[in-house]
């Protein structure tokens, strides 16, 4: 569509998770088709997303640590010059994990955009100083209470709102709670236009309200991190549960398929895929059952308008 007319448009700027496919260090079954140049498996670089209603705005929701290679492949966020100028208006962080934050690093040429998070995830960020090289006085932070819409560009509402998750995996120490629900995880509900979306990148369990949320939507972008819960486990590749570390399984009791089943009617799409995770095989039987059962699988360069 041609800018100028208003939609809400998203962007998939990256569908991977940590790591992103292939993984620098990892040979895992979906990594080595990767590696190999196998036309199954596609490389994914690490989870963002781009909105605009005019198509020549646009907010990210995170900031990838593989955002410099994402800007490249998105013509809609090359600077238009002459100059300096970039289409990236604001950046709105829904936790402080490296792999949400730390492309604000290769932001720093003195571009104005403002930074929306919650009081919490602003702290941690404010913890690092190396994040002091984007600049406060171009570059200004702005805390977001839960709950409260804002509106980082004229037309695009949005809203943060908590869901159970954890600390960013830097800050860790002692015993780690998962199902917290307070600043530290939060979702976004996107207005524009007249259409609703829900980010929710990280989720370790459908609240209530989150529930809500997700049957008021039209298009839902949603935790695919593992298809199984021990699938880091019993791939070898670490010590630690999905649930462990903040996500719900794709599949399984109370896994996405069969918690978002009742949402027929909502696109849902999966994104922050994992590199272990067999569903970015395609042909699978695992990206079978997730497409038979009425999900998308994220890919970047994907767009979406609603
Ligand atoms: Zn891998």
């Amino acid at each position: 569509m041609s800018p100028g007319s208003l939609a809400l448009r998203a962007l998939v700027l990256g569908s991977g998770a940590g790591g992103g496919v292939p993984q620098w260090n990892c040979g895992c079954r979906v990594c080595r088709l990767a590696w190999s140049g196998d036309k199954r498996v596609n490389p994914r670089t690490q989870a963002g997303l781009a909105l605009s209603v005019d198509g020549a705005n646009w907010v990210l929701l995170n900031a990838s640590i593989d955002l410099r290679q994402q800007i490249l492949a998105t013509p809609a966020l090359h600077p238009k010059g002459p100059g300096r100028g970039s289409p990236i208006a604001a950046i709105v962080l829904t936790n402080a994990e490296v792999d949400s934050a730390a492309g604000l690093l290769a932001l720093r040429e003195r571009q104005p955009f403002v930074i929306f998070a919650t009081e919490a995830t602003l702290e941690a960020i404010g913890q690092n100083r190396m994040f002091d090289v984007v600049d406060r006085a171009v570059v200004p932070r702005r805390a977001v209470p839960l709950g409260q819409p804002f509106e980082p560009l004229p037309g695009v509402k949005l809203e943060l709102f908590a869901i159970p998750g954890k600390v960013p995996l830097w800050l860790e120490e002692g015993e780690v709670l998962t199902g917290e629900i307070g600043e530290g995880t939060v979702c976004v509900a996107a207005e524009a236009a007249g259409k609703r979306l829900v980010y929710a990148p990280a989720c370790a369990h459908v609240t209530e309200d989150l529930d809500a949320r997700i049957a008021g939507a039209d298009v839902l972008f949603f935790d695919g991190t593992l298809f199984t819960d021990d699938e880091m486990i019993a791939n070898g590749l670490g010590d630690k549960t999905g649930r462990r570390m903040g996500h719900m399984p794709v599949s399984g009791p109370q896994g996405a398929l069969e918690a978002l089943q009742r949402h027929a009617n909502v696109r849902r799409i999966l994104l922050h895929i994992n590199n272990s995770n067999p569903i970015l095989i395609q042909g699978s039987p695992e990206e079978a059952k997730v497409k038979a059962a009425g999900f998308e699988i994220a890919f970047d360069g994907m767009e979406v308008v609603v």
